[in-house]
């Protein structure tokens, strides 16, 4: 036993060096070409986000609905202004989160300094080598301080943090919502056409397709079906994540930190703004937040 636990506390602390050096060398280059870096990540992952939304967009209404609803029908036109209702809240949302300025110089300058009494509570980042408030810390991307910093999000190619984080909300949900509407259309299809299992593997090695004229059909319909599938499940899973993060009042920096948890009403007002939920309804809703972001009340430890 003592023999081994020598060359194995050995390969820990190497492996483990190791990954911090490989991790400071990401991070040291990024700073290094954070120009090209982030002038190519953002708009790559716009373009991805966009052509996602666009194709569901076009194959649900002009493909799918055409095959469930009458085309001239009450529920063809109100399924029509649902998803662009659905598609105007993304968007919207989207484009107001990646113009909203949520850095520590967003603030008016008097307030980029701690009052009287507050100093204390700030504390100095080295990169932009002056005192910032607390819950702000220093993103490498954007290369400065954010207050209440969340994380960054190469899809809104902004920082998530105390001004802009209602916007991702309603991103994230309406984002579920249209793919979740989608993913019915398509299960309808998929069901209507009975190809709801027509790519599970098993059943493919199984059956012979070779006589079924409608094989290529089904198989796109049910592949589609999976495709709409994780496109419903990766926003709606980030969704659940922010609402629990806001229910809390942590943040995905500090993921565990339930010390500025005030209640989870004045949680939601704090990130929602005073119109808290009918925020979801537009993203033109006007909600101004209850502080500044440079004040946090902190729960007293026992
Ligand atoms: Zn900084
Ligand atoms: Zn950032």
């Amino acid at each position: 036993m003592v023999r081994f636990r020598g060359p194995l506390k050995v390969a820990c602390c190497w492996s483990r060096r190791m990954c911090f050096r490989i991790e400071e060398g990401i991070l040291w280059c990024m700073q290094r070409h954070r120009g090209k870096f982030v002038g190519l990540l953002h708009p790559f992952s716009a373009l991805v986000l966009l052509s996602l939304i666009g194709f569901l967009f076009v194959y649900e209404l002009w493909y799918v609905l055409p095959l469930l609803t009458d085309p001239q029908g009450i529920w063809h036109k109100l399924n029509w202004l649902l998803a662009i209702y659905t598609v105007f809240n993304i968007l919207g949302n989207w484009w107001l989160g990646f113009m909203c300025n949520t850095a520590v110089e967003s603030l008016p300058p008097k307030r980029q300094h701690p009052s009287a009494g507050e100093a204390h509570l700030w504390h100095y980042c080295t990169s932009c080598q002056k005192l910032v408030p607390p819950r702000s810390w220093h993103c490498r991307l954007c290369n400065q301080c954010i207050l209440k910093r969340d994380h960054h999000c190469t899809f809104s190619g902004n920082c998530i943090g105390h001004n802009n984080q209602r916007y991702f909300l309603g991103f994230l949900f309406h984002l579920s919502f249209g793919s979740g509407q989608a993913l019915v259309y398509n299960a309808m299809l998929a069901w209507k056409s009975k190809a709801f299992l027509v790519t599970d593997p098993l059943l493919f090695m199984n059956e012979n397709h070779s006589n079924d004229p409608d094989f290529n059909w089904k198989y796109t319909v049910a592949s589609m079906l999976k495709l709409n599938f994780f496109l419903f499940m990766v926003p709606l899973g980030m969704f659940v994540l922010q609402m629990l993060m806001v229910y809390r009042n942590s943040t995905c920096y500090r993921i565990l930190d339930r010390s500025y948890d005030v209640g989870w009403q004045q949680n939601f007002n704090i990130v929602l703004g005073n119109r808290r939920f009918w925020t979801f309804f537009s993203p033109t809703i006007s909600s101004p937040l209850p502080n500044d972001g440079t004040q946090w009340f902190q729960k007293q430890h026992v």
